[in-house]
């Protein structure tokens, strides 16, 4: 059921009404074109038991769109207004369609500047890769989406809300106070202010690996290097055990840096190396000396991590790409962070 009806072509939202205006509405529509913006079928409007403000269809068995509980409209009428409130203009059940043709209703729509976000309620369960589904159609339509769902329902929302999702469970609520955010403690409309004004914001946690290495001399040039064999974050660690295995080893690494990267830590880089002698058939990663660039394979590392007299080291590296982190309620002398992610950013399609 909408919070917005159409009189005259221009559209109308049941939120923008006082209580009076509300009643006089109920006793003038029939006189005006009040329509429904799904269908264009007659229009009335109505409160419900929540006291919620909404268009209903005079005859619904023409129209297909889904009926909504007064929880539900209630919700999108506390995010509208509070979108409102933190300046932003909004729309209910918007109709919008991505570049690849794919159509959308949002909730509840809301533009400042070229900034637009789309606040989805969810409190019927689904699935989170329908959620997650949805999210990556509104980013293709240049449009994050924020989910607002029933916390009884989705118990593991918080694990699964992170920057390209943000996803908050709302608790159970039968009164027309209201209801809070899980986790914040925070009212609903509140909540929402916060997210749309930056104060809500994704704090990253940046994941640090380890890299090991041994002190050794490459054997074309002669100079020092520093042979890569192995990586660890956290308690996860593998170190090349075999000569075929250290390959793998190796070329795991490129999951969570570049060659680039290597070097700048004073390390040797990684290159495929398919037929190199030293090297297991079918196992072509080795390390590629920093400053000549030969390879030096995997049988002559092995070699040499088994010699007792190697030293033994280990790189630190704070990987920019990846992490986990959490959505937090910024205090107000606190400033804006290089690791945070508020909700409009990306909204225009970065
Ligand atoms: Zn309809
Ligand atoms: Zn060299």
């Amino acid at each position: 059921m909408p919070l917005r009806a159409t009189i005259g072509g221009n559209d109308t939202h049941a939120y923008e009404y006082t209580e009076e205006g509300w009643t006089s509405l109920k006793t003038s529509y029939k006189a005006t074109n009040l329509l429904m913006p799904c269908c264009s079928s007659l229009a009335i409007p109505k409160t419900s038991k929540l006291g919620t403000f909404f268009f209903a269809h005079k005859q619904k068995a023409e129209c297909n769109s889904a009926p909504e509980s007064a929880e539900h409209i209630y919700l999108k009428t506390l995010v509208a207004k509070a979108a409102i409130e933190a300046g932003w203009t909004t729309c209910t059940e918007y109709r919008g369609r991505s570049p690849a043709d794919e159509d959308w209703v949002a909730d509840v729509l809301c533009k400042n500047g070229c900034a637009t976000v789309a606040f989805e309620i969810q409190l019927s369960p689904v699935p989170y890769s329908d959620i997650a589904e949805r999210t990556e159609r509104y980013r293709r339509s240049k449009v994050r989406a924020a989910w607002l769902v029933d916390s009884t329902k989705f118990k593991e929302w918080k694990s699964n809300s992170n920057k390209n999702y943000p996803i908050f469970g709302v608790n159970r609520f039968d009164t027309v106070e209201p209801p809070t955010v899980q986790h914040f403690e925070r009212p609903v409309d509140e909540f929402v202010k916060a997210l749309l004004s930056k104060k809500v914001q994704w704090i990253a946690e940046p994941w640090e690996y380890d890299i090991f290495y041994i002190e050794d001399v490459c054997w074309k040039c002669n100079e020092p290097v520093k042979q890569v064999y192995g990586s660890a974050i956290d308690v996860y660690g593998e170190s090349a055990k075999t000569v075929p295995n250290a390959s793998t080893v190796l070329s795991k690494f490129f999951d969570f840096i570049t060659n680039d990267e290597l070097r700048s830590l004073g390390l040797n880089t990684i290159e495929k190396h398919e037929k190199l002698k030293g090297n297991a058939p079918g196992f072509p990663y080795c390390n590629v000396c920093i400053h000549c660039g030969a390879p030096q394979n995997n049988h002559y590392l092995m070699n040499h991590l088994q010699k007792q007299n190697r030293e033994f080291g280990e790189a630190k590296f704070t990987s920019p790409r990846e992490g986990s982190g959490n959505w937090v309620w910024l205090n107000d002398n606190c400033g804006s962070q290089a690791s945070t992610t508020s909700l409009t950013v990306g909204s225009r399609g970065q």
